[in-house]
């Protein structure tokens, strides 16, 4: 069993022409789910990471138990309109108009170690705008990792050209 098999592709979803890569069936599954949060847990082990920040909204499953794994503490980077206490935001462009990204302007302390996760990197937009946003807190992101790539939209050589590093478990064509 690869990690791979276990994420389910849904063709022509959310539109025609799109293959959705469904990673809610590794999750389901006991032994996915936790080789999955293991192996990231495993190379973030000794990385000093104090937070793992998650991106809404299966990047909050992801993240959440890997920041159990690692002794960690979470902070979700969530949609527009979410958070109940002061917030930064971030604009980022989506095929047709702009999306908003916010988190607390107290979740992370400057230089604090960042690990920034997410299910999937397709353009890496973002991503990108998350990065912005944990920048600009000051904290320090040490990696951003993923459960799949889909490395012909760009989205890896787009966060790497910007200077980050870039981790993902499985790629799809
Ligand atoms: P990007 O900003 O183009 O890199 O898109 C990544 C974001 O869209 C992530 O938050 C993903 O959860 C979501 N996403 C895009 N395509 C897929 C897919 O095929 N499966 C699951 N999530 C996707």
């Amino acid at each position: 069993m690869t990690l791979k098999s276990l994420i389910r592709t849904i063709p022509h979803y959310p539109k025609e022409g799109v293959q959705f890569r469904d990673v809610t069936t590794l999750m389901k599954n006991p032994e996915g789910f936790r080789r999955a949060i293991d192996l990231l847990g495993e190379r973030y082990r000794d990385q000093g990471i104090r937070i793992v920040a998650g991106i809404e909204s299966r990047g909050f499953i992801v993240g959440a138990a890997l920041a159990h794994h690692l002794g960690a503490g979470f902070v979700p980077i969530r949609k527009k309109g979410k958070l109940p206490a002061p917030v930064i935001h971030e604009d980022y462009e989506l095929e047709y108009g702009l999306d908003r990204i916010e988190v607390h302007v107290d979740a992370i302390g400057k230089g604090e170690r960042v690990l920034l996760v997410d299910d999937l990197i397709a353009t890496g937009g973002t991503a990108e705008a998350a990065l912005k946003l944990i920048g600009t807190l000051g904290g320090v992101v040490v990696e951003t990792a993923f459960l799949v790539d889909l490395p012909d939209l760009g989205g890896r050589r787009r966060l790497e050209a910007l200077g980050h590093k870039v981790f993902t478990l499985t790629e799809f064509e």
